[in-house]
């Protein structure tokens, strides 16, 4: 592959986009893989682009007030590093003309990256480029319309020529049916246009959790225009009724990925029902080594230099505690273990499952042998997960020297926690979770993992040399059981192999941090991911 001009060209769409914590246009890990992925293409030459939408308002600014309540709050922001590229596109969406203004990302060293801006003074639906995953039915199908329908039209009138589209997520499903719509208006019939069109298309499906997988009700998206001139039946052969955004993605799609080995096996069976779909391949998430790792860590591993690399991570738990101190008041130990923890607050993380039992955890954090720090946001919509994130900062309030909960979870907190903790605590209920990447964050920077054996650590984790698993990879539908199963795991490995390690045997925790980075650094680095995607995805 080293003569990257004679590779397919490929447009890349995506929802969100994770590029600098000044850029409102992410939520969460989705928008981490697809910003990761634009700055390794960047590197590494690779003919990509990427379409997405400008968020006026980004996501959610989140945070929690004196009695213990999570509240958002929405602001504009400006962005002053996107080109105006003069283009705008039109799309319909119920019956009117929206108007959307083509920006081009010109730092940050990425590919090329494409944003679509609906907040223009001839439009009557300024709002839909508002708010990232702001609402549910219509101002979701407004906003996918725009991504995908818009996104199109912008690479026609921008004159790109584009041989694969790249679908990261349902969520830019309508691309296909534009493509689809154009090879019609040549006179080929809808089925023959779906022959075709899935060509083109290649398609990343993400969350394993069944509600994850966002689905419509027909109706609506005939009401709004959403269905682009097809009809119901057309609609129905490729996302069933309701219409599943991922079931339709993979039937017009050539090829399919997972992100993760293990998620290669859960979508495979979660999606075992869906006749003519492509077959889901297995390509797991890796990050922007730039963007996420301490290059003094990685020089120090592969030096094999033990007091730089110890030296190296007290730097940086240094600066984990300064950050905590200044927006918390709370002055950490530097010599106390220190385990991170920030995740999207949904119940099958179970941010909560290390207070599960509080006789032991109990004297673990009130005598200092480890101190916990957490992050994370819920859904603007999700209560549940507010819910979760209202427990989390009463435990902080439980254990007000040993937890702390730092609102508003973005880039720089996930930076500087990857960077600063001493362990990743990773426990969500196997097999739910798709890949994860912060534990390839914190890998690399020598911040030891401690997780179940889910996502992407079953690939990378030998136990004991280069982090820790928990719960040996046991699966149950029964929550009570399976939770009480991990937590007495995690207890058992935090008790008497992680607190002994770090307190005992400072040499051996540092040639696992050694390992950690040595074990991860090239495989799970965007330079991997690229190769694999060109190969087996993208190429013919
Ligand atoms: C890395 C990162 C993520 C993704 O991490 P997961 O392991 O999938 O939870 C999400 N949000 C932010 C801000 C990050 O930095």
């Amino acid at each position: 592959m080293s003569n990257k001009s004679t590779l397919p060209t490929v447009a890349y769409f995506s929802m969100e986009y994770a590029i600098d914590v000044s850029m409102r246009t992410y939520a969460g890990g989705l928008g981490i893989l697809a910003g990761d992925y634009l700055k390794g293409a960047k590197d590494y030459n690779y003919p990509l682009i990427g379409i997405g939408i400008k968020w006026k308002q980004g996501y959610t600014d989140q945070f929690v007030d004196k009695d213990n309540k999570v509240y958002d709050s929405y602001k504009n922001y400006d962005y002053n590093h996107l080109k105006d590229t003069k283009v705008k596109v039109k799309v319909k969406i119920y019956d009117q003309d929206v108007t959307c203004k083509v920006w081009l990302l010109e730092k940050f060293n990425t590919a090329p990256l494409y944003l679509l801006d609906t907040d223009l003074p001839e439009n009557d639906n300024r709002w839909i480029t508002a708010n990232l995953y702001g609402g549910f039915e219509d101002s979701r199908l407004a906003q996918e319309i725009v991504l995908g329908i818009g996104g199109i039209k912008t690479l026609r009138a921008l004159n790109i020529k584009v041989d694969i589209y790249h679908f990261n997520e349902g969520h830019a499903l309508f691309a296909g049916f534009e493509l689809i719509r154009e090879k019609m208006e040549t006179g080929l019939s809808f089925n023959e246009a779906v022959k075709k069109s899935r060509e083109e298309i290649v398609f990343t499906t993400h969350t394993p959790i069944i509600e994850g997988n966002e689905s419509h009700s027909i109706m609506r998206m005939l009401s709004i225009g959403a269905n682009n001139g097809f009809t119901i039946e057309e609609l129905a052969s490729l996302g069933g009724v309701p219409f599943n955004m991922t079931v339709g993605a993979l039937r017009l799609s050539k090829i399919s990925n997972a992100v993760a080995q293990l998620h290669k096996e859960t979508a495979n069976d979660m999606w075992k029902n869906i006749k003519n779909r492509s077959n889901i391949i297995g390509i797991t998430n890796a990050i922007h080594i730039k963007t996420w790792v301490d290059p003094d860590m990685i020089k120090a591993a592969e030096d094999f230099n033990k007091t730089e690399l110890w030296n190296n991570h007290i730097k940086n738990k240094k600066k984990l505690m300064a950050f905590v101190k200044e927006r918390t008041g709370i002055q950490l130990k530097e010599d106390s273990l220190l385990i991170g923890f920030s995740r999207r607050a949904a119940p099958y993380k179970r941010s909560n499952l290390i207070f599960k039992n509080s006789n032991i955890i109990d004297p673990l954090l009130n005598e200092g042998k480890i101190q916990i720090v957490f992050s994370g946001k819920a859904h603007p919509l999700d209560d549940t997960g507010k819910h979760i994130i209202e427990e989390l900062v009463s435990f902080s309030k439980k254990y007000p020297n040993s937890v702390v909960f730092l609102q508003n979870y973005d880039m720089e907190i996930g930076r500087i926690l990857t960077q600063g903790s001493d362990v990743w605590l990773n426990n969500p209920r196997r097999p739910l979770e798709a890949s994860g990447t912060s534990g390839m964050k914190a890998a690399m920077n020598g911040v030891l993992n401690l997780s179940i054996l889910d996502g992407w650590w079953p690939e990378a984790c030998k136990d004991g040399i280069n982090g820790w698993q928990f719960g040996d990879g046991m699966e149950s539908d029964d929550t009570e059981f399976i939770d009480k199963h991990d937590s007495d795991a995690l207890y058992e490995v935090l008790t008497h192999k992680v607190i002994p390690t770090f307190y005992s045997d400072r040499d051996k925790w540092i040639s696992m941090m050694k390992e950690s980075i040595l074990s991860t650094k090239d495989y799970f680095s965007v330079k991997r991911m690229l190769e694999e995607y060109y190969s087996k995805m993208y190429e013919k």
